[in-house]
């Protein structure tokens, strides 16, 4: 197909994800990726400065990824996950349980973010249903982002994007986001909410809200939060779907803590950012309360391609690059350019904010209509892209979480064009 007869056929019939059609200029024509750039079809290259929406974290056409899915079709390409098993998703299963918490044994695959949510909330109200208990309240956080599915939009920001949706979800409370001067107030909310005896789970991203603009908030209120929900048995589920393998510093972001979650959600970066797959890992204690004689005590939920066996030899090549400590040696490589070059920006008269954790550098712009509609974000979109870069803004929030394979001269490109831009009226 040429490229202006594929261009005309994209515009004729792919509908593509949050984008305003009528308005936005026509997508980019990749056809090659490779390490942390993208190459489109009029010869042009782009610095892949978000992952690929925050998923491909080792860079694009990783080989050791690449043969790991290649020999696995060779073997079994796909197989129906009730009454059958195979070794790559048990390989994967014992591979994470190990590297997580010992009290997080269990794993449920499904497909991706928003669906490893799903299963969590529906683990979590079945489990109290299971054992004859009442509770029917859910808590979350302001700002929350937890995918795009209806429990999931639930327990998310009630803002623009979902407002259509909003008569249909069911009822969650929220608490305000911990800024530093106001987390004893949002904590003593939380005692008396959760001494009800009234709520199920409570569900957060730990440390850094991603879609609300890169917020972070203190490992001291995390700690406390999630105590205070476990002193009173509510189920504590961290959504790290965003932040686990490496992006905070740490695989998962609940090592920066000394608390566990009982549930833990993954996918993102689970596979590599190469092939969708989602993972819901839990505690035997909540595993038990499915044991019956009875099949309707059971988990009765399942997707068509649950357990994936492409998906897993994926996600098992990915863990084998985190034993390699060249994979570490770059996280942390990232991280101290940030450290290093955080001066040349922070006294430019634009920024509000600077926010820095592990992989993840986030400048939220003064603008008078902040909010990810902000009439800034198009600004920004549009020079990064002029200039080699394909960078998504978050509203007024500019953002890298770039793949750790991106050295240090594309992390160089990045950073001048982020301050050219900050430097223009
Ligand atoms: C992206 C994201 C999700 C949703 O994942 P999808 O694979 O896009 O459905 C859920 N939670 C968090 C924290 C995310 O960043």
């Amino acid at each position: 197909m040429d490229v202006s007869n594929w261009k005309n056929k994209d515009a004729a019939h792919v509908w593509h994800p949050f984008t305003q059609v009528k308005t936005e200029a026509p997508p980019l024509q990749v056809v090659k990726a490779e390490g942390s750039l993208l190459f489109t079809a009029d010869g042009r290259s782009y610095i892949d400065c978000n992952s690929s929406w925050w998923v491909n974290i080792h860079g694009h056409g990783n080989a050791h990824i690449g043969k790991a899915i290649s020999e696995q079709f060779q073997r079994i390409d796909q197989v129906i996950f009730a009454g059958v098993t195979h070794q790559p998703a048990v390989e994967l299963a014992t591979r994470l349980t190990r590297l997580l918490h010992p009290s997080l044994q269990k794993v449920f695959f499904s497909d991706n973010g928003s669906t490893a949510v799903e299963v969590a909330l529906k683990m979590a109200m079945q489990y109290f249903h299971n054992r004859g208990e009442n509770r029917t309240k859910i808590m979350a956080l302001n700002g929350a982002y937890h995918g795009d599915t209806f429990g999931a939009m639930s327990v998310g920001e009630r803002d623009m994007f979902n407002r259509p949706f909003e008569p249909f979800f069911f009822e969650v409370n929220y608490l305000p986001f911990p800024e530093a001067d106001k987390e004893a107030e949002i904590l003593e909310k939380a005692a008396h909410a959760f001494a009800t005896g009234a709520y199920l789970c409570l569900i957060l991203e730990p440390l850094i809200q991603g879609s609300a603009g890169m917020r972070i908030y203190s490992v001291d209120f995390l700690e406390k939060l999630t105590r205070l929900a476990q002193e009173n048995e509510v189920l504590v589920i961290y959504d790290e779907v965003m932040t686990a393998f490496g992006r905070t510093g740490k695989l998962f972001a609940y090592e920066h803590t000394e608390v566990v979650p009982d549930m833990i959600c993954l996918s993102k970066g689970l596979t590599g950012g190469v092939l969708p797959m989602g993972l819901t890992v839990t505690t035997n204690a909540i595993f038990e309360a499915f044991l019956d004689d009875s099949r309707v005590k059971a988990f009765l939920h399942g997707h068509s391609f649950t357990g994936n066996p492409l998906a897993c030899a994926a996600a098992n090549a990915s863990l084998d690059l985190f034993q390699n400590s060249e994979t570490w040696q770059s996280i942390e490589r990232i991280s101290t350019f940030y450290q290093s070059n955080y001066k040349r920006i922070s006294t430019l008269n634009r920024v509000q904010e600077i926010r820095h954790l592990g992989t993840i550098f986030a400048v939220e712009l003064k603008a008078e209509d902040g909010g990810y509609f902000a009439g800034v974000r198009d600004e920004i979109y549009h020079y990064f892209l002029e200039n080699g870069c394909l960078m998504r803004p978050l509203g007024n929030v500019l953002y890298f979480n770039p793949p750790y394979s991106t050295t240090d001269s594309q992390l160089e490109t990045m950073f001048r064009t982020l301050i050219a831009f900050l430097e223009r009226n």
